[in-house]
Order: structure tokens, then C-alpha cells, then sequence
């Protein structure tokens, strides 16, 4: 059954910016009604420690979402359970379409969709996703106890990915396509000092290599970017952890982006270039995608929000 609903600020995500972007509106009593979409949390609820969340020594990322999603509601912001497949912002107020069927409309929209992980768009890794390559170490690492695994990439989250599988594997090797890792140092150290992680440096993916029935990963043909000779390593399993991309879909034809599709914000504002439409975290930040500077966008939404809707009144 369908039905409407119209609400003052219709925040969509549920990440650190949806959520800060929901205690702040909900605190200026605009009442805001806040959709959750397929990840309710965002991607800290596919990650374990976190360590750099102030005010928090270490925080499970799942645990900080759940506390963030309660302070929201306890602000009285109303969460609900959707995921926007339609969003129309060529007239006011605004119109979204849920798959539950229910059309959201609203005075002022915040966009706070956040960032998705990239795949390295193999024929091979397609084949084999959900059979043994996955981007998420959280969510499947435990399928690997006693196994063998490749990770592939060189930033934070492969080196957090490759340490987190160490808890199941017998062998993590992290692939990366450069002689330098991009993470933060402290996580460099824990990965050089851990002796079940080797790291092939220089080399890129050719292929993921598998089983056919039953559909499974069984190793990966790999290339020196220098030489290019190429080998075969042997795993289970091979994590994908090779950056994210702005989850831009529903906006692309829309609004103005840049930087290979982060909503383009004005300097020093969350103003996207439709006046009443806001956009917070990963989603416009091509540069620091942090959870700690996305709660700062959610917040700086919010307050650009109340804003442009008590000068329409
Ligand atoms: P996201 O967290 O990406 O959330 C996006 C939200 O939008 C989701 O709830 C999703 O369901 C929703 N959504 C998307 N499309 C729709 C739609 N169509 N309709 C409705 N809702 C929709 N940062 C740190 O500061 N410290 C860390 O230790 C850290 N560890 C990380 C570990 C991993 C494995 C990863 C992947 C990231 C990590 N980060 C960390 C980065 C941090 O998670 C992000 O910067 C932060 O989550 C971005 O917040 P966000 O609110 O912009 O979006
Ligand atoms: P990232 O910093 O963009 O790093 C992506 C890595 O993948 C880079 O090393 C890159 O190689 C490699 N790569 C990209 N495309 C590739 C391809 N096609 N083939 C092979 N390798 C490829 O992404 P991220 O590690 O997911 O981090 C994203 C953001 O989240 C960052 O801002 C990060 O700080 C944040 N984050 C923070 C934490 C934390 O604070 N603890 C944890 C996780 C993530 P090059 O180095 O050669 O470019």
C-alpha cells in the first residue's frame, strides 16, 4: 500500500552525517524524518575497532552507529526503515520514492548517502563475488578460519581489513599496485610487525582464479607492474579494498558534481546547487572522509537547513 508523507527536512542516510544531521534538526524542532537506505549506519557498521571517534578511546564501529542512531531518536528525529529509489528535486517541496512504496515529500533535503566500495571491475572478481571475493572483511572474514587470504590495496581500510582477517586466517597477503601504503603509520606498524601478513608490493590483479562447481576462489594470477612477469598465489579468499565511491546515484543528472561524482558543496556550507538541498559526508568529500569530519557535515546540514527554511517562512 502506498502513501505519502511530507516532513519539514527529509534527511537521507544513516551514517555519521544522517545522524548528526538528525540530533541538530531535530534540536531546531523541524520535526526531521530521517531514511536509513540498505546500510542503516553506514560503513563504520562493517568495520571493528575504531580509534580516532573523539571522545572514544576504542568503540566498536556497529556499537558507535547504534549509539548514534539512539541519540538521534532520542532527539526526537524519526527513523525510518527505506531505501530512496527516486528522487525528484526539479520543484518544491521535494518528492522522494521509497521501495516500501511510501513518496516522501519535503521542504529541504539533506543528502547524506554517503560512499560505497569500488570492485576492480574484473570479469573474474565478478564472477566469484559472494563465492569467495568480498569487500568486506567484517561481514565475511569469518568464513576464512584456518584459510588463506589476499587482500588488495594500500590505504587505511586494506591495512585494517588485512590485520582484522588475521583473527581467522592462517595467511593474509596484502597486494598492493605501489612500493608505499597510503594508511596512517600506526596501522603500517602493526602490519609490518604481524607474522602472519607478507605484502607483495608492485603488483596488480590479472585475474581471480577459481572453481566452477562448486563456485569457489582457489588463487589469483597476479603482474609486476615493473617487469611484467606474472604468478599465481594461492587463497580462498581475496578482500577488495581499494578505496570507495560516492554514492551519488540519485542526484548525478541533478545536482552539480565533481572530482568523479562527490556532490559539489559551496566552500565553508553543505549548499548544493539547488537551494534547499544539503549534502553532508562522504558523499561531498573527496578529501578527508572521516566519520569524525562527516558527523561535522551532518551538523553543519542541519544548521544550514534551519536556516534557508526560516528565511522561507
Ligand atoms: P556512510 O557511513 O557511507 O553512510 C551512508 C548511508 O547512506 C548509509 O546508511 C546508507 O544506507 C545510506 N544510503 C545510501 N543510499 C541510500 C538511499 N538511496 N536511500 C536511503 N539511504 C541511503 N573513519 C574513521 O573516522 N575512523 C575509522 O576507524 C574508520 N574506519 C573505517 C573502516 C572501514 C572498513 C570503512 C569502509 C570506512 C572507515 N572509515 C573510518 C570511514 C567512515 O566510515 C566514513 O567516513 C563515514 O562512515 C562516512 O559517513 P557518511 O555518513 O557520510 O556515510
Ligand atoms: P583510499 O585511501 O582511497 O586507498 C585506496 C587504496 O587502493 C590505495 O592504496 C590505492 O592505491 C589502491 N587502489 C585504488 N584503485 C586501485 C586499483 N584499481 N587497483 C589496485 N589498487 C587500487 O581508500 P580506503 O583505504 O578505503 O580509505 C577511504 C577513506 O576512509 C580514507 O579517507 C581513509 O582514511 C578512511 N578510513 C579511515 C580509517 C581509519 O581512520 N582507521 C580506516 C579505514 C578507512 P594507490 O595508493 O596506488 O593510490
Amino acid at each position: 500500500m502506498s502513501d505519502t508523507r511530507h516532513t519539514k527536512l527529509l534527511i537521507i542516510g544513516s551514517g555519521p552525517a544522517g545522524y548528526t544531521a538528525g540530533v541538530y534538526a531535530a534540536r531546531a524542532m523541524l520535526n526531521p524524518l530521517l531514511v536509513q537506505g540498505m546500510e542503516p549506519g553506514g560503513q563504520l557498521t562493517t568495520t571493528t575497532e575504531v580509534e580516532n571517534y573523539p571522545g572514544f578511546t576504542e568503540v566498536q564501529g556497529p556499537e558507535l552507529m547504534v549509539k548514534m542512531e539512539e541519540h538521534a531518536r532520542a532527539m526526537g528525529c524519526e527513523v525510518v526503515m527505506d531505501l530512496i529509489t527516486d528522487l525528484n528535486l526539479s520543484d518544491r517541496p521535494f518528492r522522494a520514492r521509497g521501495d516500501s512504496g511510501t513518496e516522501y515529500t519535503a521542504d529541504a533535503v539533506v543528502l547524506a548517502t554517503g560512499a560505497r566500495a569500488k570492485y576492480l571491475g574484473l570479469p573474474s572478481e565478478d564472477k566469484f563475488k559472494g563465492f569467495g571475493v568480498s569487500a568486506c572483511a567484517t561481514c565475511d572474514g569469518f568464513f576464512y578460519r584456518g584459510r588463506e587470504v589476499v587482500v588488495i590495496g594500500g590505504g587505511n581500510t586494506a591495512v585494517e581489513e588485512a590485520l582484522f582477517l588475521t583473527n581467522f586466517a592462517t595467511k593474509v597477503t596484502l597486494i598492493h599496485r605501489r612500493d608505499s601504503l597510503r594508511s596512517e603509520k600506526i596501522l603500517q606498524d602493526r602490519l609490518f610487525k604481524n607474522p602472519k601478513i607478507e605484502v607483495i608490493w608492485n603488483h596488480t590483479v590479472e585475474e581471480v582464479l577459481g572453481t566452477e562447481a562448486p563456485l569457489g576462489v582457489t588463487g589469483t594470477r597476479i603482474r609486476n607492474v615493473h617487469t611484467g612477469e606474472e604468478r599465481t598465489i594461492a587463497c580462498d579468499g581475496f578482500f577488495v579494498a581499494i578505496g570507495h565511491a560516492p554514492a551519488s546515484e540519485l542526484v548525478a543528472d541533478q545536482l552539480e558534481l565533481h572530482h568523479g561524482g562527490y556532490v559539489k558543496v559551496i566552500a565553508g556550507s553543505t549548499r548544493t546547487s539547488i537551494e534547499g538541498v544539503f549534502a553532508a559526508g562522504d558523499l561531498t568529500d573527496h578529501i578527508y572522509r572521516q566519520a569524525v569530519t562527516s558527523a561535522g557535515m551532518g551538523c553543519m546540514a542541519a544548521l544550514d537547513a534551519e536556516r534557508w527554511l526560516s528565511g522561507q517562512e
